[in-house]
């Protein structure tokens, strides 16, 4: 059995949603979450919540470089992500985030060699942000990165997709990955849509989970 792994970021491997905090710290906290509920509510596509967001906020990469050194990822995940590298399994980080805190906070932890598939983000001296979607075309619409996307583009014939995730942004990977592990607002989504999904609260259940599934397999 050959596993092909997906993960959200925000909330799952990083512990914080750090989307949320990087906005609401660098820009304004009350337009922030006005203009995630539009986009929860589907009134705002997700490219113009970005742009929006970002054409608010302001900050220079040392002033992310110092938040990124105090967001903590889950302590399980670096093992997790061996034990991937063991069976050559394929891990990919996958966000509707920006690039710009992920990869900082990645490198602080060791993990700059993992693939990231999200937005990006130029932070410059100045603090002005520019916002890119290079994964759009061809996703949902409504998500800049749709994460559905990547699990139908990389996974091959024969792989067993995974997908471990935690909100609301997650939710176009569900129909597609063939296991997805979910906690929080993605188990609840879950739940009250009948979608199967396999609780979990870190990446060392996951890890157990997969270990049980490749042996039931061996067998
Ligand atoms: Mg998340
Ligand atoms: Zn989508």
């Amino acid at each position: 059995m050959k596993l092909r792994v997906f993960c959200d970021f925000d909330g799952t491997v990083a512990q914080n949603d750090v989307g949320n905090l990087v906005f609401t710290t660098f820009g304004d906290k009350d337009h922030w979450w006005k203009l995630v509920k539009e986009w929860e509510q589907g009134k705002l596509e997700g490219r113009e919540m970005w742009r929006k967001q970002a054409a608010i906020s302001r900050m220079t990469p040392s002033q992310l470089n110092d938040f990124a050194a105090t967001q903590a990822i889950d302590p399980t995940f670096p093992a997790f992500v061996e034990f991937c590298k063991s069976r050559r399994f394929p891990v990919y980080v996958v966000s509707d985030g920006m690039d710009a805190y992920i990869s900082r906070i990645l490198k602080h932890n060791g993990l700059d060699d993992l693939i990231v598939l999200s937005n990006h983000m130029d932070v410059s001296s100045t603090g002005i942000l520019q916002v890119e979607f290079p994964y759009y075309e061809n996703g949902c619409g409504a998500c800049a990165n749709c994460k559905g996307l990547h699990v139908t583009k990389e996974t091959k014939p024969g792989e067993t997709s995974i997908y471990i995730g935690d909100g609301y942004s997650d939710k176009c990977a569900l129909a597609i990955a063939d296991i997805t592990f979910a906690k929080d607002d993605l188990l609840s989504y879950c739940r009250e849509k009948d979608f199967p999904c396999r609780p979990y609260r870190n990446f060392e259940q996951v890890q157990k989970e997969l270990e049980e599934l490749l042996n039931d397999d061996q067998k």
